[in-house]
């Protein structure tokens, strides 16, 4: 983790360095082994002056100041995904304004989601296979709703069916990987779906009529 010079610098809007020496913190104690064998970059500067260079970091935090029950507070924008070298994106704005306080549990989701889930590649690839929108549901949700959720996966049945198990994960995470599954499946084939979440059942519903009739064409 790098952080800019923001605790001397009249510029900050935040204390940087304390900021980064909480996140490694919690994240060491919450990951401990696997964060160790994991390689990703987070940057933090403490304005959009962007010293610490959080446009070209794995996770990107620019400080910011928001208001929060009245008061000013200091609060980050996350930026994900970006990378240095030629022809390679900066980073996405997937959340404006996060509570500073809180910004440490939505690190933590972030990675927890890319170990479960995409750990075979690199942090920035699983970045790119999923929506801002996705990303910054990912940092809101909550740490027991981050435990529940285990990877989905999807099983070859026989030639014409297949399964794919969503179990544990909340709104709208069953929507979004039964759809990502439907894409992959030919004509005539089968895809059963299990989950445990009620609330789930009305989108996967939407999700499947949407998908018959886009490739049908109307
Ligand atoms: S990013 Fe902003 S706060 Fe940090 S050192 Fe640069 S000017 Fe100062």
């Amino acid at each position: 983790m790098i952080a800019c010079a923001g605790n001397f610098c009249g510029k900050t809007l935040d204390h940087p360095k304390n900021r980064v020496a909480e996140f490694t913190d919690y994240l060491e104690k919450r990951f401990e082994g696997p964060l160790k064998s994991t390689k990703l970059k987070i940057n933090v500067s403490g304005c959009p002056n962007g010293c610490a260079r959080h446009l070209i970091a794995n996770i990107g935090l620019q400080g910011t100041q928001l208001t929060f029950e009245g008061k000013a507070v200091p609060g980050y924008n996350v930026y994900v995904g970006g990378s240095t070298g030629s022809n390679v994106p900066l980073g996405r704005l997937i959340q404006r304004g996060a509570r500073a306080e809180m910004v440490k549990f939505a690190l933590a989701n972030l990675i927890d989601i890319y170990l479960k889930n995409g750990a075979n590649v690199s942090f920035t690839e699983f970045c790119n296979r999923n929506t801002a929108e996705e990303l910054q549901t990912i940092l809101n949700l909550t740490q027991g709703e981050i435990k529940k959720m285990v990877p989905a996966s999807v099983v070859r049945v026989d030639e014409q069916r297949y399964a794919l198990d969503v179990r544990g994960y909340p709104c709208p995470f069953p929507e979004i990987y039964t759809a990502r599954t439907l894409e992959q499946l030919s004509a005539g084939q089968f895809l059963e779906v299990t989950l445990d979440n009620p609330a789930s059942c009305d989108g996967i519903s939407a999700t499947v009529k949407k998908s018959h009739s886009e490739r049908l064409g109307n």
